[in-house]
């Protein structure tokens, strides 16, 4: 990346909102590599959702989620393995049990280091919020399936969802509410986030994410948390849904008629834009289709 500053990712714990009874979420506000953060409480224990990057952003989520639990027990879950969802569980460490699916955990060990590296190469304002102190994080608890993580009165569902935006996201449902946190399976206001980077990162899979989002989709959550951008209803789920559609098919369409990959990219670009004129995040169509002509059956 050339010397563009990105904004500083700092997480404003100051903006949280009470979007269900006892269920808090601390907003991006549009800001680049800010995710959104959950606080979920039930009458024993709170369950954060994502740490924001860096140690002094997770160091004032700890601070808010201790305000609110008033000596309830705490835990932490994380979306998925990448920096601004996970790299801030370290401040957690005996004050909150970390749970994590198995293939996010996978990921976290294998991957882990190099995003922190590659992170850190993003410019200064990223690299100052994943300075020394910063390591990739391993969680206390690592489950096979699914868990039930009963906070008294309130029994959070966390899912492994299999490979979508990476290979080990995992959603976090809140029946009693009707809440979703999808992690970067949905993002609002932009192109879906396709982390292909061949040869060193092609976990991402845009069938199975279009898939993963199919069955979400057809679950009735009311509300929708995505990774980045804003809540919403289950209009969320199938707009993300529809765009990956999208993208699909006129990747496939034109990779059937033996385009090449520049080409095509260079086309759906072109489509996709002029379809989605408001979203951001336009450089993440060419990655997509990426990966897309890379999982054509040939
Ligand atoms: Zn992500």
């Amino acid at each position: 990346m050339d010397d563009v500053l990105l904004p500083d990712p700092a997480v404003h714990v100051a903006g949280a909102q009470e979007i269900a009874p006892d269920l808090l979420v601390i907003p991006n506000r549009g800001i680049p590599l800010v995710p959104n953060i959950g606080i979920i409480g039930g009458t024993r224990a709170v369950l954060v959702v994502d740490t924001g990057m860096g140690t002094a952003n997770a160091e004032q989520v700890l601070a808010l989620a201790s305000e609110v639990a008033k000596g309830r027990r705490l835990y932490l879950t994380t979306t998925h393995f990448h920096p601004e969802h996970a790299f801030g569980a370290h401040v957690f460490g005996a004050q909150a049990t970390y749970l994590a699916n198995r293939a996010q955990a996978d990921d976290l060990r294998t991957k882990g280091p190099g995003y922190l590296e590659m992170f850190r190469g993003l410019g200064a304002t990223v690299a100052d919020r994943l300075d020394g102190d910063v390591r990739v994080p391993a969680p206390d608890l690592v489950y096979d399936g699914g868990y039930d993580l009963d906070l008294g009165g309130r029994t959070v569902r966390l899912r492994p969802t299999g490979r979508g935006h990476t290979k080990g996201d995992q959603v976090v449902e809140v029946p009693d509410a009707g809440v979703l946190f999808t992690g970067d399976l949905t993002e609002t206001g932009q192109f879906a986030i396709f982390p292909w980077f061949p040869p060193h990162d092609t976990d991402v899979s845009g069938v199975g994410w279009l898939a993963v989002l199919e069955r979400l989709a057809a679950d009735g959550h009311r509300t929708v948390v995505p990774g980045h951008g804003d809540v919403g209803g289950p209009q969320v789920l199938a707009d993300v849904r529809d765009y990956l559609r999208e993208l699909r098919d006129e990747t496939w369409r034109r990779r059937d008629s033996a385009m090449g990959e520049n080409e095509i990219a260079a086309e759906v670009r072109a489509l996709l834009i002029e379809r989605h004129p408001e979203w951001i995040g336009q450089e993440w169509i060419e990655r997509g289709v990426g990966c897309l002509c890379a999982e054509h059956a040939a």
